[in-house]
């Protein structure tokens, strides 16, 4: 039987965020960006470019200092 990749789900608390860019450094794919709106906190958050293009490697998760990211893997 065929096996089935688990689908990557990436997910930003932009509300939590406070525009560090942190995450947009560390991302190895350059895969994360400042929004052009700003949040309830009044920056401009970090968000996701393209999910097909992360690679799950974690490294935002790891250096955000507010935890606004969570990445998971649904089967
Ligand atoms: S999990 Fe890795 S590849 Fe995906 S956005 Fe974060 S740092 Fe970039
Ligand atoms: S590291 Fe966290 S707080 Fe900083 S820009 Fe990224 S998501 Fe926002």
């Amino acid at each position: 039987m065929e096996k089935t990749r688990p689908v990557l789900k990436f997910e930003l608390n932009k509300d939590l965020c406070k525009g560090c860019g942190l995450c947009i450094e560390a991302c190895p794919v350059k895969n994360l960006e400042f929004s052009l709106e700003l949040n309830r906190k009044g920056v401009k958050y970090a968000k996701i470019k393209d999910i097909e293009k992360c690679k799950g490697c974690g490294f935002c998760f790891l250096v955000c200092p507010d935890t606004c990211i969570e990445i998971s893997y649904e089967k």
